[in-house]
């Protein structure tokens, strides 16, 4: 299977990091406060490493 992005959307705090980092892979559920992934196979994406590196929950992880 080709690899993915994933959130635990139960971990994410909310804070917004990555899709400020990262618009065209990750939004954010501004009624949820909880970011999700609108493009689970960016892994390539130069941005997606830094909004891993970046998570304060480390919740996001390619699998
Ligand atoms: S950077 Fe992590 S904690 Fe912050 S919104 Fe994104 S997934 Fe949630």
């Amino acid at each position: 299977m080709a690899k993915q992005i994933i959130i635990e959307v139960e971990e994410c705090m909310g804070c917004g990091t990555c899709s400020e980092l990262c618009p065209d892979v990750f939004g954010f559920n501004e009624d949820e406060e909880k970011a999700f992934v609108k493009k689970p196979d960016a892994v390539d994406e130069d941005c997606v490493e830094e909004a891993i590196s970046s998570c304060p929950a480390e919740c996001i992880s390619i699998e």
